[in-house]
């Protein structure tokens, strides 16, 4: 069939729209019509060239949207559902079958190389074929073909584009609080970084009940933002050294800290910001691959401390997305503050506006 797509042809360059072939549903696969898809910066990192995916591509991997048909096999939804689209993951791998699927042994293969395991893609341009998949999904497209397990079921009257952010960005700052850390109601928490991901963070640790939420942000409406969504406290970098400004908050340091930043001197700040046997979660990306902990082997025994990497906020996303969507609806969890859209057609605008930081987490709606 015909799709319409944003096509990533080059690094740094605009997405092109082109119309596209996409062959599918095969066998155990599922086709949805996109109705909104997020933008994540895994997206703009990936056409650039951070991550080795072969371009052209299809990116775009926070799709929700209605599927059309399913490939033979499927059981898990039918033409009709509405359903979010997630990271792929395998299902038999020791990961998998533990239910941790973002540590999936096949997650590479899975999500970056545009295949399927029998090596054909879904996707070419006039006969030259175009990297699909991306996430299981490539939804930067009016069709997207995904795999039976990265589609979860969701309801209809939540909009589209609350939901499909879920899919990633939302459920790995939630799923940081509520399961990779598994923050204690009472405990206190630091959080780096008010974009999307941050932020998200912070609404799970209202949820969970943190009774100190501190947020380290350089900008003030992300600051004004993360105070309306439940951080108690926030820092501003440039009133001196983060470790001394949380100390005068909580002079004991705080149990558990979050990363999104990915920068070396910002993770050292959180770490001299700890109390004794507190938790460290990791999810920013550092821009140098070679980048290193600012933490020595003495301050790790001293302090007691846990450092964990965290992909995509361990979710498993089968239960964890309906959970979040649940929050979201009972008012706990205000996604809807942190979404701006765009239509499809914008995707390059969108992408500035959020360079520029005029927007949180931009997402692509389809008329
Ligand atoms: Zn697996
Ligand atoms: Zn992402």
């Amino acid at each position: 069939m015909e799709i319409l797509a944003a096509v990533a042809r080059a690094p740094q360059t605009e997405f092109t729209l082109e119309s596209l072939t996409l062959d599918g549903p095969q066998a155990g696969e599922v086709l949805v019509r996109v109705e909104a898809v997020g933008i994540c910066h895994t997206d703009i990192a990936t056409r650039d060239g951070a991550i080795p995916v072969s371009l052209p591509a299809v990116l775009g991997h926070e799709g929700c949207g209605v599927v059309e048909a399913v490939g033979a096999g499927v059981t898990k939804v039918a033409p009709g559902d509405r359903v979010g689209i997630t990271f792929a993951s395998c299902g038999t791998c020791p990961a998998c079958v533990a239910d941790s699927p973002s540590y999936c042994h096949n997650f590479m293969p899975l999500n970056y190389s545009g295949l399927r395991p029998d090596g054909t893609g879904p996707l070419s341009a006039d006969g030259e074929s175009v990297t699909g998949l991306f996430f299981g999904q490539s939804s930067f497209a009016t069709y997207s073909l995904a795999w039976e397990r990265n589609v979860v079921k969701v309801p209809d009257d939540v909009p589209a584009a609350i939901i499909a952010p879920i899919g990633c960005g939302i459920q790995t700052g939630a799923g940081a609080v509520l399961r990779s850390l598994d923050c204690r109601p009472g405990s206190a928490l630091l959080v780096a970084g008010a974009g999307s991901v941050g932020l998200s963070a912070v609404m799970a640790a209202a949820v969970r009940e943190c009774a100190t939420i501190i947020v380290v942000e350089p900008h003030e409406s992300r600051r004004t933002l993360a105070l309306e969504l439940g951080a108690t406290h926030v820092v501003n970098p440039a009133d001196g050294p983060v470790e001394e400004q949380v100390r005068a908050i909580l002079p004991a340091g705080v149990d558990y800290a979050i990363d999104t930043s990915g920068l070396p001197a910002v993770i050292g700040s959180l770490i001299k910001s700890m109390t004794f046997h507190g938790k460290l979660g990791l999810i920013g990306v550092p821009a140098d691959p070679t980048a290193t902990l600012p933490l020595s082997i003495l301050e790790a025994l001293v302090l007691g401390i846990t450092v964990t990497g965290i992909v995509e906020g361990d979710s498993d996303p089968d239960s964890f997305m309906p959970e979040l969507i649940e929050l979201y609806r009972s008012g706990r969890f205000p996604i809807d503050k942190l979404v701006t859209t765009f239509p499809f057609a914008k995707i390059n605008d969108a992408i500035e506006a959020q360079h520029r930081g005029e927007v949180l987490k931009p997402v692509l709606v389809h008329d």
